[in-house]
């Protein structure tokens, strides 16, 4: 008989987690060296295994992903404005204002919802110093155009990548564009060291500017540099950011099979958007994003039908950045008109590799 309501509660995610044995074989060396933080063993085969897998030169770990990019800010020296988008979780505008900078909140285009690069150039003053778009649910920014504009007005371009871990652009690493991007491994995401976060950057010397950074700045035992914070990866982050990393390919590939299924359902139908497939870029189908526009039902509606049977989707990103209640007074939604709508149409369903292909049939049943 077909079920009406999934025997447990759905929520938008689930983290993945290794067999349990092979995480505790992993803390044995922790218990016999009692090395638990403080760049240690595991924390050095990560960081190594890490830049191979992402096929970038140069990678930091951190102990999550916001910190990551707070700090790589710092590490950059920037002063006045900062461009960046709305339409992405709190930790990208916030990791600006930390560091005593502007955020200037550039639009979104309406077809990957990534930083309108064709209205990036109007929003740079004398006072800009530097770009972070948002690679929004894995789909990659214009990186040639930012990357061309940036160059010209000589601005740092660091990319928030916490959505595109292990994704490809044209063959190319996700982490390789820009000045650096930052990762997030939090325990929501496509790939998770519980919490976590790993910085990749293209100039080898900012390694040691960032490894400061995250032990509060301190060089040796009787010397301290900077005003560093403590952003340091502990060896069990590491060890089961080790673990999942021999998982990740496969996780995905079960993602893509069941975002595939979704589409069979949804794509064409009138009033329902997906994000249009870039044949460029390889995905990791971290979320699974419907934008609900002039479709019978609006957004709103169809978030309280799957509530009803007991199926959580998330309003990811609702609000916008400029709308929060800490920014309102200085910011306005209004001048960022696109990511204002979308943030009212979008849902993103339910999507981990282990959701059962029936709850996919369910999910699509209820919204159609
Ligand atoms: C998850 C996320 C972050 C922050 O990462 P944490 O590891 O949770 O600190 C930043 N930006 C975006 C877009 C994210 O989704």
């Amino acid at each position: 008989m077909k079920r009406e309501k999934p025997d447990h509660p759905v929520l938008v995610t689930r983290s993945s987690l290794p067999p349990l044995e092979e995480y505790v074989e992993m803390l044995k060396p922790l218990w016999d060296s009692a090395w638990l933080t403080n760049m240690g063993q595991y924390h050095k085969e990560f960081a190594a295994q890490l830049k191979e897998y992402l096929g970038v030169p140069n990678l930091e770990l951190f102990v999550n992903g916001h910190t990551a990019l707070e700090l790589t800010l710092q590490a950059m020296n920037l002063s006045g404005e900062v461009i960046t988008t709305p339409f992405t979780f709190a930790s990208t505008a916030h990791a600006i204002v930390r560091n005593g900078l502007t955020p200037v909140f550039c639009d979104i285009n309406p077809e990957d919802y990534t930083l309108d690069a064709d209205r990036l150039e109007a929003l740079i003053t004398d006072r800009t110093t530097a770009v972070v778009p948002v690679h929004v649910y894995g789909n990659i920014c214009d990186v040639e155009r930012i990357g061309e504009i940036a160059r010209r007005h000589d601005l740092k371009v660091i990319y928030d990548a916490a959505h595109t871990f292990g994704e490809t652009l044209d063959g190319q690493g996700v982490g390789t564009f820009g000045d650096a991007s930052m990762f997030s491994f939090h325990a929501t995401k496509v790939f998770h060291s519980i919490e976590g976060g790993a910085v990749a950057f293209r100039d080898p010397a900012l390694a040691s500017v960032l490894y400061e950074l995250k032990n509060f700045g301190i060089t040796d035992y009787e010397k301290v540099d900077s005003v560093g914070a403590n952003g340091k990866m502990n060896e069990f982050q590491a060890a089961m950011g080790i673990c999942n990393l021999r998982y990740v390919d496969g996780e995905i590939e079960k993602r893509r099979a069941l975002a595939m299924r979704y589409r069979q359902r949804l794509e064409g139908v009138k009033g329902i958007r997906l994000c249009r497939e870039n044949p460029r870029i390889r995905y990791n189908y971290a979320y699974m994003p419907v934008v609900f526009d002039g479709y019978r039902k609006d957004r709103d509606q169809v978030f309280a039908d799957l509530a009803a049977h007991d199926i959580h989707a998330r309003k990811y990103f609702y609000p916008c950045v400029n709308n929060y209640d800490c920014y309102r007074d200085r910011f306005s939604e209004a001048d960022t008109p696109v990511a204002a709508r979308i943030s009212r149409q979008v849902l993103t369903l339910p999507l981990y590799a282990d959701l059962e292909p029936e709850i996919v049939d369910m999910i699509c049943d209820i919204i159609l």
